[in-house]
This record gives structure tokens, sequence and C-alpha cells, in this order.
């Protein structure tokens, strides 16, 4: 999952995006409102999150120019502490939930996981499931079968881009876009390598292969050979 940070405070922004990263989400920091509508519009992000007061173009107007592109990335909206009416100025601004700063980390994470299934219409389950193999996206663990497999924070969240679009065809650039941000993503083959480390761990002990890959394409998660 990928995060478009928009944060002007730099002590704030440096805090929110190690925690994000943590967390195992890829996250692109910018610090007004004319860079997150360019970012915005270049990358597909999982989510926006959105500071009200920021300079150069606030997040209201940010949030209302997303919108009137017809972008509906989830925006979550920080506010400052009592500030009633930016709170209800951003929802209608068109942003999908706020937060009041100072906020506990842990918040902001469970908010960001709301918003995120709420996206891609599924149900609020935070499980995802393929065939015997399930992730838990709010304990972050793994299981195949009766097996619990550890995976490193990358490794996961390769793992959840597959498991959130079971038998579609994935690239390794929308992978990539989904794991990584835009500093760290320059090797095309980076992807492959954890492709191959979640075999190792999820299919290599098992009869049935669930990664599959689709020669050219890229990867798909299914209980069929590709090709
Ligand atoms: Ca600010």
């Amino acid at each position: 999952m990928r995060i478009l940070l928009v944060e002007d405070e730099h002590k704030i922004s440096a805090y929110v995006k190690r925690g994000l990263e943590e967390a195992g989400y890829a996250v692109d920091a910018v610090f007004n409102g004319r860079d997150a509508l360019d970012w915005a519009e270049a990358t597909t992000y999982d989510l926006i999150l959105l500071d009200i007061l920021l300079p150069v173009m606030d997040g209201l107007a940010v949030c209302r120019e997303l919108r009137g592109r017809g972008d509906r990335t989830p925006v979550l909206m920080l506010t400052a502490r009592d500030a009633v009416d930016d709170r209800v100025n951003g929802l209608d601004a068109g942003a999908d939930d706020y937060l009041v700063k100072p906020f506990a980390m842990k918040e902001l994470l469970a908010r960001i996981r709301a918003q995120t299934r709420r996206a891609g219409d599924q149900p609020k389950s935070p499980i995802l499931s393929f065939a015997d193999l399930r992730l838990d996206t709010r304990t972050r663990e793994v299981r195949r079968g009766d097996q619990r497999i550890e995976l490193a924070a990358k490794e996961f969240a390769v793992l959840e881009c597959l498991l959130r679009e079971p038998e579609r065809v994935l690239t390794r650039t929308q992978i990539a876009e989904h794991v990584w941000n835009y500093d760290s993503f320059n090797q095309s083959n980076v992807v492959d390598v954890y492709i191959r480390n979640l075999r190792r761990k999820l299919d290599d002990p098992f009869e049935q292969k669930l990664i599959h890959t689709v020669r050219g394409v890229g990867y798909r998660l299914s209980l069929h050979e590709s090709d």
C-alpha cells in the first residue's frame, strides 16, 4: 500500500513517515498543496494523508481539486485540535475522514486500514485470504493452512498486493507502485527478488503452488498455472 503524505511541518512529517514505513506502507512525502496535486496525478496512491494548513495551497483546496478531477483516492485529513469548522469543511471538500492532531500512530493506522478497506469495496474484515492462505492486516500474521509464516515487511506488502486481487495478473510496476516509494524503487528486478522470497516461504513447502509467473507480464495468485 502506498501513501502520499502532505504535511509541511517537517518534524511531524518525518514522524508519520517513519511510523507508516514501520507498518509496511510505502510513503512519498510532500510539503505543499501544489506538489500534492502533481504527485497525486503522476502516481496511483492507496490513500492521501492531507494536512489542512499548508503553504501555496491549503488542504481543503487540494481535496476539492482532486475530487473535481474525478480522483476518488481516499483522503484522510489532518486537522488542528478543536478546529471543528476544519473537520466539517474537510468532509464538505470531499475528504473521507479526519484525524485531530496530535494523534497516536495506532489511531492513524486504524483509520488508514478502515479507509483502504472501504476503497476496495471489500467486506470490512481485516483478513485477506485465498485458498488456504490467510493474511491478517491488523496483526500482520500470515498463515498457510495451520502453518504460521514469518515475512519481512516488504514481503508482506507484496503478498498483500497480490491477495487484494487474486487471479488478476499484476505487472511488476503495479506491484512496485504499491510497495515502494519514489525514492527507493529504482531497480527493475526488485519485485522478482521479493517474489522469489515469497515463493520460498509460501510455496516451496507445499504441493499446491499459489504464486504464478505470467511470462512477459507479471505475477498472479492462482490455483492454476498461467501458461
Ligand atoms: Ca501544517
